[in-house]
């Protein structure tokens, strides 16, 4: 799916949750990131679950070699577990959009579970638990990649539970408990902020990418490809994709007649108005996603139909050609504007034959047929095989 980038709420973001309000939208950018998020994901698995384990020396420090301290290394490896299960699930489903964030959830989760027992155990350093859990809920903001949402609820119940631990077993004075609070309401403030305007930015980069590209590729006045898209990667695709498969291709390059008439007549904004028209029936009389409409010259245009032979390319046309010359446009005062196209359709069956065929050999082809078809007096269609 394209987006519709010109409309300018195409690209709204929701405000509390850092994502795009359109849903395709989303996906859309959550597929251009995949590949980068999940490495991110396994990365900062990978780093946190670690840390994790080898904090168990603080345990031992702590506690000396007594069984809670084998319940909490097994607590702790518990973490490296689901951290390595959510990398190796991360290769089996590479293509799940959601995948990343309910599995770093997930690992938040274990490893947020696990950090109740330290301090549960441990409940003589509440201060020093107080200062981890803020360093954890920044990571859980900022480090391992998750939808906005997801990490605010899981750091909003870490908190609540954390300060639940510390009242309870933290022994600590009622002043202790409110800095402790007071800090953890301001890491959570901060951690939120810091994160929503990072899922912002990134969506503002993508949508700064999107645009440039489809402005890269699309003719500003009628929205089709350009030329430089044909050329570079569109036409050449499609050739390299008939040759493999052993396809028919067909080319059909359309040419309004006497256009420049329209322009002397009725002024260029008329004749852009009658370019727009054309471009739109061509959009409407091909398939989506599968032909490619291009604005090849000032009032030429260039369909490329795969998968279809010259009988097909020849209906195509001469539905166009039909529908085209039915439709009207109208001048500054009303007038009403008949117009007219010809089209030169040519046709290589792949199947059989290794044929070479190249890009300017196909094009030139089927700009000697549209020549011939000005020729038999326009309003005509000339087709032939490669
Ligand atoms: P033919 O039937 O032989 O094709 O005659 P024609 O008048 O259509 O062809 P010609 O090549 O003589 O004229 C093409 C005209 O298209 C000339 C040019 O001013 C006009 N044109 C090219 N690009 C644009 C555009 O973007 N907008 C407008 N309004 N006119 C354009
Ligand atoms: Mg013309
Ligand atoms: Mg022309």
């Amino acid at each position: 799916m394209e987006i519709a980038y010109q409309d300018p709420r195409a690209f709204d973001i929701l405000p509390y949750y850092g994502e795009f309000r359109n849903k395709a939208v989303e996906e859309k950018f959550l597929t251009h990131n995949l590949d980068q998020g999940k490495s991110q994901l396994r990365l900062s698995l990978i780093f946190c679950s670690s840390f994790y384990v080898a904090f168990a020396l603080s345990d031992i420090s702590a506690l000396g070699y007594t069984s809670e301290v084998l319940t909490l290394f097994l607590a702790r490896s518990l973490v490296a577990v689901a951290a390595a299960l959510a990398i190796y699930l991360s290769y089996r489903r590479p293509s799940s959009l959601k995948f990343p964030a309910l599995a770093g959830t997930a690992v938040e989760v274990v490893g947020m579970g696990a950090f109740m027992l330290i301090a549960f155990y441990r409940h003589t350093e509440m201060t020093l638990h107080g200062m981890s859990i803020a360093i954890m809920l920044i990571v859980v903001y900022l480090f391992i990649p998750n939808r906005l949402i997801y990490s605010f609820g899981v750091a909003l119940c870490t908190t609540a539970i954390f300060l639940l631990v510390a009242l309870k077993v933290g022994n600590l004075k009622t002043s202790d408990i409110f800095t402790m609070s007071m800090l953890l309401v301001l890491t959570n403030t901060f951690g939120w902020v810091a994160s929503r305007r990072h899922h912002i930015l990134r969506r503002d980069e993508f949508r700064a990418q999107y645009i440039l590209k489809q402005q890269a590729v699309l003719d500003h006045l009628t929205g089709c490809y350009n030329r430089r898209h044909l050329h570079d990667h569109l036409l050449q695709q499609e050739i390299a994709r008939a040759q493999r498969k052993k396809l028919w291709l067909t080319v059909i390059l359309c040419d309004l007649d006497n256009f420049k008439l329209i322009n002397d007549t009725y002024g260029h904004q008329v004749g852009d108005a009658v370019l727009c028209n054309f471009s739109t029936l061509l959009h409407k009389l091909t398939r989506r996603h599968i032909d490619c409409v291009v604005r090849y010259g000032g009032e030429e245009f260039l369909l490329v139909i795969p998968e279809t032979d010259q009988i097909g390319g020849v209906d195509v046309a001469e539905r166009l050609r039909v529908a085209f010359a039915a439709s009207s446009a109208s001048g500054a005062i009303g007038q009403t504007i008949s117009m007219t196209a010809s089209f030169g359709v040519v046709a290589v069956n792949f199947a059989g034959v290794e044929k070479i065929i190249t890009q300017s050999e196909l094009i030139s082809s089927a700009d000697g047929l549209l020549y011939e078809a000005k020729k038999a007096g326009r309003n005509y269609i000339k087709s032939g095989q490669l």
